[in-house]
């Protein structure tokens, strides 16, 4: 009798097992074997490329890894791993404004993730780690669930490091933390545990761009690509839809300065994969919003001009948009080319742009 491993892989096949591993995090090992045994034939020819070293391997060979993870985890006691600088102790169970946990984190899901940039996807997928909570909080979230609520599971160290080897195994082609900022500290851990474990995957810091610059320089020679968003342009906006971030233009702009210092511009290997370097996005909101030309604008001046700047056109209002009329409405496609053919002038060449035909 065929075994499954003998069957053919269609993406169909792929899909089909994504959709059973999409769970929470208790997902059921039984669902995850299944899926391991139908895409271990991709993983065979998954497109790891055999002298790709991730950057934290050499920080984990030396003991840098464990050293900095220990620095981040000492950074709990005053909670400053944010711009929040909450300055609660987290390791004593206080919580602050993320209402992230201390010792343990909460994982939403882990999965194969095929809707993320192409670069990303690849054939295997990108191995996406849902973490609970945010320190941001956006009105119109569309995860709020998970961001706002905390849905997802509670988990320990070395059960993040096992989701990082399985996702490996799977055949996806990097680790991507989507909202990482408050779990820094138990993602460098697990990682100094996955690392001696056999890790080799490039990791994707897939953050809303609001970080303090000065943990972001704690990461580097750790972190292979940086995703971070550019929301907002303006200020007292980041306040009214972020919960009073108001700092979060100055602090992101600084904060993508660092990452580029870091990892330079994201540029695809021979396969179309990105395994290092800087992946901007910027999501078009009605009534501009987010102030997407004058976001353009900084980048074109600031960073290369083939720096991958991904303007993205999906917003829909959800959880309190509607509570706010300037953003109870999906974007124009007038919106929209205005945003791309600003960021065409101003010279960036590196745009992912998305098929905008569909919008009004
Ligand atoms: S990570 Fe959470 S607890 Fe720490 S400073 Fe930020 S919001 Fe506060």
């Amino acid at each position: 009798m065929k075994s499954l491993l003998d069957k053919p892989c269609s993406r169909r096949h792929l899909l089909k097992g994504t959709i059973r591993l999409c769970v929470n995090a208790g997902l059921s090992s039984i669902l995850l074997d299944n899926f391991l045994a139908s895409a271990r034939c991709r993983a065979a020819t998954a497109d790891q490329a055999p002298r790709f070293e991730p950057a934290y391997l050499e920080q984990h060979r030396t003991g840098e890894l464990g050293r900095r993870a220990e620095e981040f985890w000492s950074l709990m006691e005053a909670c400053q791993l944010c711009p929040r600088s909450c300055g609660v102790n987290r390791l004593e169970g206080e919580k602050g404004f993320c209402q992230a946990p201390g010792t343990d984190l909460v994982v939403s899901a882990f999965q194969p993730h095929f809707g993320e940039e192409r670069p990303l996807v690849g054939r295997g997928g990108s191995g996406t780690i849902f973490l609970s909570h945010c320190n941001l909080r956006c009105v119109f979230c569309q995860n709020w669930e998970i961001s706002h609520l905390g849905r997802g599971a509670q988990r320990g160290i070395e059960d993040l490091a096992q989701m990082m080897l399985k996702l490996q195994k799977i055949g996806c082609h990097n680790l991507n933390f989507v909202t990482p900022t408050h779990y820094a500290a138990h993602i460098l851990k697990a990682l100094d545990i996955a690392a001696a474990d056999g890790l080799r995957l490039p990791i994707v810091y897939n953050t809303s761009g609001w970080e303090r610059a000065e943990i972001v320089a704690r990461l580097d020679g750790i972190v292979d690509v940086y995703l971070p968003d550019f929301k907002y342009w303006d200020g007292d906006l980041s306040a009214k839809y972020s919960a009073g971030a108001n700092r979060y233009p100055d602090d992101t702009r600084m904060a993508i300065r660092e990452m580029h210092r870091q990892v330079g511009v994201a540029r695809p290997d021979a396969k179309g994969l990105i395994r290092r370097g800087l992946m901007i996005r910027h999501l078009v909101m009605p009534n501009n919003t987010g102030g997407s030309e004058d976001i353009m604008a900084w980048i074109a001046a600031t960073l290369p001009k083939d720096t991958y700047v991904n303007i993205m056109a999906q917003y829909h209002p959800a959880y309190k948009a509607f509570d706010h009329r300037e953003l109870s409405r999906r974007i124009t496609g007038e919106e929209y080319r205005r945003v791309v053919d600003r960021a065409r002038q101003l010279g960036l060449s590196n745009l992912d742009v998305q098929g905008y035909q569909w919008l009004r």
